[in-house]
């Protein structure tokens, strides 16, 4: 794996994944796999205690950030949907009408749901 990740290469790692999100000031850098404490720069109430490996291989150890990119994530997923049904009502073929003389000629309302029914799983 190589040599020791030092305390400068780790900064520049963190600094290049996570930019100025995290304040590594106070960090006591011992090696790559013990625990540092750091703080969301947007969430400063919690200090973070994490292993710098840790730290660059998540999404930083921020819990607040964490349910913010999964809020995110969520969000882009229902737009996609969202978008797509419209693509999926179009590339179907149209809901068929039922004709008008059809339900003239159905003479119960168990016939008349029968044909809708039969209708509506021709769409599937
Ligand atoms: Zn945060």
């Amino acid at each position: 794996m190589g040599s020791p990740i030092s305390c400068e290469t780790f900064l520049e790692r963190a600094r290049a994944r996570f930019g100025d999100r995290y304040d590594y000031g106070g960090i006591v850098y011992k090696s790559y796999k013990t625990p540092i404490a750091i703080h969301c720069r947007l969430h400063p109430v919690k200090l973070i205690a994490i292993t710098p490996e840790k730290h660059l291989q998540t999404t930083g150890g921020c819990k607040f950030c964490l349910r913010q990119s999964r809020i995110r994530m969520l969000e882009r997923e229902l737009q996609r949907d969202a978008v797509d049904r419209p693509d999926r009502l179009a590339s179907s073929s149209p809901a068929p009408t039922l004709p008008g003389p059809a339900i003239l000629e159905a003479s119960s309302a168990a016939q008349l749901t029968e044909r809708v029914r039969q209708s509506a799983s021709r769409t599937d």
